[in-house]
């Protein structure tokens, strides 16, 4: 019997398989997932990636579970099936090479907007505007078939997160944490701008305003990846 290939890098996958475990709790206490819901996945090589097991409460996983694939979301090894849902981290490691990981949520407040069929696109919150821009929404996709990523192809090469109508959020990172920091960055403006329509009027930065926060992460080096934010003194 064959046995599989060498890990690359043990010590740091036994992390990143921690790692995975941590941001699923996270997600489940946040409130993020309900039963079985969403998925990560981490780049380790080439052709060769961690994923999160299907029908496990991201609450609940333990390093073990996680299942080590290549891009075609074959099994390499690890006890788990992978998500059905994998089409979507495969096409967006293809697409872009600089995505490390990937984390894919149902969170609220931000699905909120996606039902509504509303874009996170208002310039309201600096720290947005300067770190994600724009969130994009994308068009209705089945999960599970190919179609779920259709709607995402505009958008994988022009952001680093967007909102999947009537579904949920995908957020890319060099690495896990960043995706899941990014993911928790969204949710938090996408749940002020829910509170500020219960309070009165969503009111935006001016144009000027956006610009010189755009030119501030331009200077920053910050991930190019970016898109703009409307704003309401825009023609
Ligand atoms: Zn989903």
């Amino acid at each position: 019997m064959s046995s599989p290939p060498p890990d690359p890098d043990p010590m740091n996958s036994d992390q990143i398989r921690e790692d995975l475990c941590e941001v699923g709790r996270r997600v489940f206490q946040h409130g993020w997932v309900a039963s079985n819901d969403g998925n990560f996945s981490v780049r380790l090589g080439s052709n060769e990636f961690l994923v999160t097991p299907t029908g496990v409460s991201k609450g609940f996983m333990k390093p073990e579970m996680m299942v080590r694939v290549d891009i075609e979301g074959n099994s390499i090894d690890g006890k788990g099936q992978v998500s059905s849902e994998w089409k979507m981290h495969r096409i967006s490691y293809q697409k872009r090479e600089d995505i490390g990981a990937i984390v894919h949520t149902h969170c609220p407040h931000a699905t909120a907007f996606s039902v509504a069929g509303l874009a996170l696109d208002q310039a309201v919150l600096p720290e947005q505007i300067y770190t994600l821009g724009a969130i994009p929404l994308a068009p209705y996709g089945q999960p599970g078939t190919h179609d779920l990523y259709q709607g995402m192809l505009p958008y994988i090469e022009k952001s680093n997160a967007f909102l999947l109508k009537n579904h949920g959020v995908v957020t890319y990172g060099k690495d896990l944490w960043e995706a899941f920091f990014s993911h928790e960055a969204l949710e938090h403006a996408a749940r002020i701008q829910i509170l500020a329509r219960q309070v009165g009027k969503v009111e935006t930065l001016k144009r000027e305003q956006v610009d010189a926060l755009h030119r501030a992460r331009t200077e920053a080096g910050l991930d190019p990846h970016w898109i703009d934010c409307r704003c309401d003194d825009d023609d």
